[in-house]
């Protein structure tokens, strides 16, 4: 058997992989076994925020693990809490829980939205408000709070105390708010797997103002936007909010398994020994990957990356074939004039791998990319999609 029948046969059918199968790699170039190279605009996801097989990233991870690669969370271990530090300096939020996933982190967000609910507004107080076409994850209670119904249809019963509304309807969430039992609202700024579409900055504003005035907790889902992927260290700082709680994950260590849910003043304390807990939450390794990640988030460098941002959209923009651009930073949607599936085909053939997002062509490259790899990609998938 080849390595394609090999994962057919033992690799639940889960995904619908591509023909191709990747070696190695450096950088934004990865190659795959027949030795092809592609320019790597997908990022595991959003996820290897500095390319492949990154020196830098590497000796980071190097490092720790040959001093210590695991311990359990009952001792104290350096990287975990110099991570902690460093996201708490840079977003002024207080405390950091750290799990492994972008649904783990989202449960611990929720989790901390039912316990200060409880504690501060009531047992009644318990709903957890989301978007209509949000994604949060494929645990069953992050399903539940992934405001689409085909995520749903297979998997009843959900986990109870969810509720969305349409991004920019403040009537719709009121509505839901009227009889004081919802304790948090969480919100992606840039919905990624809904389809790469930015929010509004006035609706953002007004939800925030409202949470305030109605001391509801903000909650923002930063698992794909966080890290410098949107050009600023998270997305919200785009907008301008304070948020009572951020998850994140993807792109935080770089190509390591770690989510990190911040957690503000109003709920820095509300989770005690015992309440929560990860055996691999905050492993060393991870940790000391993040924290290389993390550190090279400077100003200058968020600036490229928003000039990368500014050369794309202004090539894409208008272009034959491309009906509309949308997203923020190095995450972004191109609407295209052909189905999606086949530009993203196109560009595969011609050494370039792009995402979908429902109709959308999604971009995620990685934040380092050289701007040379750009312009070589900028004119693949142009032409793929003209
Ligand atoms: C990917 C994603 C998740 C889920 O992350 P996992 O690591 O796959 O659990 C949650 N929220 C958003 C916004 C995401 O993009």
């Amino acid at each position: 058997m080849n390595i394609f029948e090999t994962d057919k046969t033992y690799v639940a059918g889960t995904y619908n992989r591509f023909p191709v199968e990747i070696v190695s790699g450096r950088g934004s170039l990865v190659r795959d076994v027949n030795g092809k190279e592609y320019i790597d605009l997908g990022s595991g996801i959003a996820v290897t925020s500095f390319g492949v097989a990154d020196k830098v990233w590497i000796a980071a991870v190097e490092k720790q693990i040959r001093q210590v690669q695991h311990m359990s969370n009952l001792y104290y271990t350096e990287p975990c809490a110099l991570l902690a530090k460093a996201l708490c300096e840079k977003t002024g939020m207080s405390k950091v829980f750290f799990g492994n996933s972008g649904a783990e982190a989202n449960e611990c967000a929720i989790k901390v939205a039912r316990k200060w609910a409880a504690e501060n507004k009531g047992p009644a107080c318990s709903t957890v408000v989301t978007l209509k076409n949000s994604f949060h994850g494929r645990t069953l209670t992050t399903l539940s709070a992934t405001g689409q119904e085909h995520y749903h249809e297979l998997f009843q019963p959900l986990t109870p105390g969810f509720a969305h509304f349409e991004a920019g309807n403040m009537e719709e969430l009121k509505a839901l708010c009227a009889d004081g039992t919802v304790a948090a609202v969480l919100i992606e700024c840039v919905q990624g797997e809904g389809g790469v579409i930015a929010m509004d900055p006035a609706f953002l504003k007004e939800l925030s103002a409202y949470l305030k005035e109605n001391d509801i907790l903000l909650m923002v889902d930063e698992v794909q936007t966080g890290n410098g992927r949107t050009g600023q260290m998270y997305a919200y700082m785009n907008y301008g909010l304070q948020p009572d709680v951020v998850t994140t994950a993807k792109g935080l260590a770089g190509g390591l398994p770690l989510s990190a849910a911040l957690l503000g003043d109003k709920v820095k304390n509300v989770l005690g020994y015992g309440d929560h807990g990860s055996t691999f939450g905050g492993n060393p390794v991870a940790c000391a990957a993040a924290l290389s990640v993390v550190n090279r988030l400077t100003d200058s460098f968020l600036a490229e990356v928003r000039q990368k941002s500014e050369y794309l959209v202004s090539r894409f923009t208008g272009a034959p074939g491309i009906e509309s651009v949308s997203g923020l930073g190095l995450m972004l949607g191109l609407q295209t004039v052909k189905p999606a599936s086949e530009v993203i085909k196109a560009c595969m053939e011609n050494g370039v791998l792009v995402l979908s997002a429902k109709s959308r062509v999604r971009l995620l490259p990685a934040l380092n990319i050289p701007m040379e790899l750009l312009e070589k990609a900028a004119d693949i998938i142009l032409a793929a999609a003209k």
